[in-house]
């Protein structure tokens, strides 16, 4: 038993099959990366895991507890969107504290937790502002904050540094590999990005048309790809 294990998952929206038969063990405090082209499913997975959507067949298993029917704001996963979806009247510390609120949580708690994750985030004196008053970096740090304050067993990141210029996504990567060094959380990340999942990645997998294409090290990947798509998206001289 891993601790995220996946089994026989396969998902169709009407008639298309989006995922088939995907099997998959993730290790407690791995960074994965889930890459692939545009449409082949990454997110679909990501939103079936955080349990935002059902699954059509298979099985998910967190600790050995199955996931499929347990609801989202349960399951021990906390996601990071692309489009922050911060609410927009809220400060910062109130994103970020809104889950624990929501759940019953005491103030001094709410503040503590709050304010761990904004000194990890290097937020602290952003913590009044409101998210039109924030630069995209700063969203997305608030973003991840929110993630954080719960707890997770693991974090889940759609596409987290899209929306971000070239400069701020190269800084924001070293920001996440030293987030998942001092929590030494387990994280999934989707991107169709192949540099920032081989500079993320302990283990990359590679999605093409619904199907796993290969599994493995980032390096051993692009050493010993299984077929053409893998080396042609990954940029394998072989
Ligand atoms: P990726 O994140 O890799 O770009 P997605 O998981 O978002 O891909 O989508 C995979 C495929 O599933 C796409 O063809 C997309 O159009 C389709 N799809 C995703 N969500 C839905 C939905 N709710 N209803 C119908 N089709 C969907
Ligand atoms: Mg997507």
């Amino acid at each position: 038993m891993a601790q995220l294990d996946i089994t026989g998952v396969a998902k169709t929206f009407g008639a298309v099959d989006v995922l088939r038969d995907i099997n998959l063990n993730i290790r407690s405090g791995e960074f994965v990366v889930f890459v692939g082209p545009s449409g082949c499913g990454k997110s679909t997975l990501l939103r079936i895991i955080s349990g935002l959507e059902e699954v059509t067949a298979g099985e998910l298993r967190l600790d050995g507890e199955r996931l499929n029917d347990v609801d989202p704001a349960r399951r021990g996963t906390a996601m990071v969107f692309q489009s922050y979806a911060l609410y927009p009247h809220m400060t910062a510390a109130e994103n970020m504290g809104f889950s624990l609120k929501m759940a019953g949580a005491r103030k001094s708690e709410i503040r503590e937790k709050v304010g761990k994750a904004a000194a990890i985030l290097q937020l602290e004196r952003h913590m009044d502002r409101r998210p039109g008053q924030l630069s995209g970096g700063q969203k997305q740090r608030v973003a991840i904050g929110r993630a954080i304050v719960r707890e997770p067993k693991v974090f889940l990141f759609d596409e987290p540094l899209s929306n971000l210029d070239a400069e701020l996504r190269v800084q924001m990567r070293a920001e996440l590999i030293d987030l998942h060094r001092r929590l030494k959380t387990t994280m999934i990340y989707v991107t169709h990005d192949q540099v920032e999942a081989m500079t993320l990645a302990d283990r990359m997998v590679v999605l093409n048309g619904g199907v796993i294409q290969q599994c493995g090290r980032p390096l051993d990947l692009y050493d010993d790809p299984d077929n053409r798509f893998v080396a042609g998206f990954i940029g394998s001289p072989k």
